[in-house]
């Protein structure tokens, strides 16, 4: 069994949420819908708040009716189906239609902790002296010239000049996406799910906690450096996942136009998955 808790918390109090995430007591799922700006389009009439929401309740109903089957299988069969539930409505051809990032982690029967992480979402686990931390960078390996222009410190100052680069990096990203040799998220292709990064490991050999991360909130640990890896887990044990996001705003608050810490965006959704798991949960 798992045994997880969450705190989600939203970038903007004017845009909606667009973290999703589902707790089972032998699945825990977070997706992150991508944003894009609103005038280069994404064919789509929902947006990814919807496609994050939808995938993620597609994934718990595929654990449910498949509880041995591989998180590979589960994040495929979710995109085909959140693919069909908008395909009558909505151009699912355009290349900005709307995408998620996603981790998991599911417990099967016989003790085994299946984990996957496709795109920037972040798994950890407590494997005693060592941690296991995934995660997926492929995106940052594209794009890199359009990226640094967007990251340049105090590019954030100027709303238009830095609307304007952020508009180029997200066609670059469009050209790679779902691309052998560019990266892939939850889209409208299946074969994602067979491109995640996956992994198991015997439920009573790992130190039996963890947590689940969208990049808005382990940027904490991978780019505030407020953290260590260790050290969130120890936060997230003793005092919740609440607090280690109230800790991340705080952060935030003190670098406004993103001078200390450049990054696409000043503050982003942000959710955090953290539990226990093994026989006797
Ligand atoms: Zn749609």
């Amino acid at each position: 069994m798992l045994e997880f808790r969450v705190a989600t918390d939203p970038g903007s109090p004017d845009k909606p949420n667009e973290d999703a995430f589902a707790i089972l007591p032998t699945l825990a799922v977070v997706a992150d819908g991508a944003t894009s700006p609103p005038h280069l389009g994404d064919g789509c009439i929902h947006g990814p708040a919807w496609y994050a929401q939808t995938l993620v309740g597609f994934v718990a109903a595929a654990h449910l009716s498949r509880p041995a089957a591989e998180p590979a299988d589960l994040l495929a069969e979710a995109i085909e189906r959140t693919t069909q539930a908008h395909s009558g409505s909505c151009d699912v051809g355009h290349p900005g239609s709307p995408s998620a990032t996603v981790a998991m982690v599911t417990m099967s029967p016989d003790g085994i902790l299946r984990w996957l992480v496709l795109g920037d979402c972040t798994f950890v686990a407590d494997a005693g002296p060592d941690l296991l931390v995934v995660s997926d960078d492929r995106l940052s390996n594209t794009s890199h010239a359009e990226r640094a222009a967007v990251k340049e410190p105090g590019a954030a100052s100027d709303p238009v000049e830095y609307a304007r680069r952020i508009d180029a990096l997200v066609l670059a990203q469009r050209a790679h996406r779902n691309r052998p040799g560019g990266f892939w998220v939850a889209s409208t292709d299946p074969q994602a799910g067979c491109e995640s990064l996956a992994g198991s490991v015997a439920a009573d050999t790992v130190g039996r906690r963890g947590a689940l991360f969208t990049d808005g909130a382990s940027r904490i640990v991978d780019l505030y450096g407020i953290h260590s890896w260790s050290t969130a887990l120890k936060v997230l044990d003793s005092a919740g996942s609440s607090e280690l996001l109230r800790q991340l705003r705080i952060a935030e608050t003190r670098d406004q136009v993103a001078n200390s810490f450049p990054r696409v965006k000043v503050r982003d959704d942000a959710t955090a998955l953290a539990g226990h798991w093994g026989k006797d949960v």
